[in-house]
């Protein structure tokens, strides 16, 4: 069975690992230079930081057994920390139980490794689908054909499956009618703003949630395992590294503002920081990413992994399951599960 995955994220890995395992020839597309997706952190300001998705927790016992065999590997590891939230004016400690998980160095080093039984094209965006029927009568044995932007086709697929954010993959579907049970605003945007400070603010929370204002969560970068670079390290030895601050724009601010310059953005975000942390920082770099569709909106109830048999058809991503890293990769076995042609049991 050839099989041809479109996005080369957490949802995708889990898909193409299940799928090779069971023998199956997976062929990836992804449109950005290497896998990941949402939780790529990139190299930035001298160090790899994580602009996307900052932990994941493991509540099923499936995805904890993978987490676990992550950790074993070496490429993951538990980011222990108080969690500390600000409320009325006030920054406080929250401690919970949740377990927290981090890529060992970057937040996408786990996944490299799924893709390996597949072959992986990279900066290869996929712009148009064809299902070309063999039979006119039914489409019951038809296959699949991918065009690229770059004007490249592969063709010859038995199974599609995409895991892209729902509004792009409506958009390739193109009245398909899988593509009618695709939700609206599904996932939600997303800025991203690293700061990087002329002065220490020698703060103790590493991480907080924000209940209020333009911020939903502020994290210390530079106290996060892993993430400082050798330079950074060096420097620790003869004078005290830069503290980095990572700050998340709300999902109402970040709509509001979408088209504004990233001057503007990194400096509402250090307001912030100086807002929540209580002192007025000084930014000495800063950097921005805007997420168009970061994470879920949970007004919309989840839709499940779509599927259509006839065409051997499957959308995942996390946002058929609620969000989150753990439902992305659920989402991907249930995913493969399903063109597979088993009954899902997880
Ligand atoms: C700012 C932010 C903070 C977050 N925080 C957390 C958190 O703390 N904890 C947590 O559990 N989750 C968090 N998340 C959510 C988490 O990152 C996602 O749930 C998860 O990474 C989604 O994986 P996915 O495979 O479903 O989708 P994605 O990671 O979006 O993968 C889809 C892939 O498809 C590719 N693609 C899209 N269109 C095409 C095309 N036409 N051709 C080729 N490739 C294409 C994309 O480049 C992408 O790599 C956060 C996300 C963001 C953005």
């Amino acid at each position: 069975m050839k099989i041809a995955i479109i996005g080369a994220g957490v949802s995708a890995a889990a898909a193409c690992k299940a799928l090779t395992a069971q023998g199956a020839s997976v062929t990836v597309f992804e449109k950005a230079r290497g896998p990941g997706g949402r939780i790529s952190s990139k190299r930035a300001l001298a160090g790899s930081f994580d602009f996307g998705a900052q932990y994941f927790t493991a509540r099923s016992e499936a995805f904890l057994a993978q987490v676990q065999q992550w950790q074993a590997q070496g490429l993951v590891q538990r980011w222990d920390f108080v969690p500390y939230q600000y409320q009325q004016g006030r920054l406080s400690p929250s401690p919970d139980d949740e377990i927290r998980y981090i890529g060992t160095s970057t937040m996408h080093q786990m996944l490299s490794g799924e893709f390996e039984g597949a072959t992986l094209y990279t900066g290869c965006k996929i712009n148009e689908l064809s299902y070309i029927c063999s039979n006119v009568s039914s489409q019951s044995s038809g296959q699949w054909q991918l065009c690229s932007e770059q004007g490249e086709c592969f063709g010859g697929f038995d199974a599609l499956l995409l895991t892209c954010p729902p509004e792009q993959a409506f958009q390739l579907l193109e009245g398909a009618p899988l593509s009618l049970q695709i939700p609206k605003r599904a996932l939600l945007p997303c800025w991203a703003v690293l700061l990087e400070l002329a002065n220490p603010t020698h703060q103790q929370a590493q991480g907080i949630f924000v209940q209020d204002g333009n911020t939903r969560w502020i994290a210390q970068q530079s106290a996060k395992p892993g993430r400082q670079s050798a330079r950074l390290q060096q420097e620790t030895v003869q004078a005290p590294a830069p503290e980095q601050w990572l700050v998340h724009l709300s999902e109402d601010c970040s709509a509001r503002e979408l088209e504004t310059m990233p001057e503007q953005i990194s400096a509402l975000a250090a307001a912030e920081l100086s807002r929540v942390l209580g002192t007025q920082v000084q930014v000495a770099a800063a950097l921005c990413h805007r997420w168009l569709y970061a994470s879920y909106n949970s007004d919309i109830p989840p839709c499940g992994v779509l599927f259509d048999k006839k065409m051997q058809l499957a959308l995942c991503g996390d946002w058929t399951l609620g969000g989150r890293v753990e439902n992305a990769w659920l989402s991907g076995v249930e995913a493969a599960s399903k063109l597979l042609g088993r009954a899902h049991n997880t």
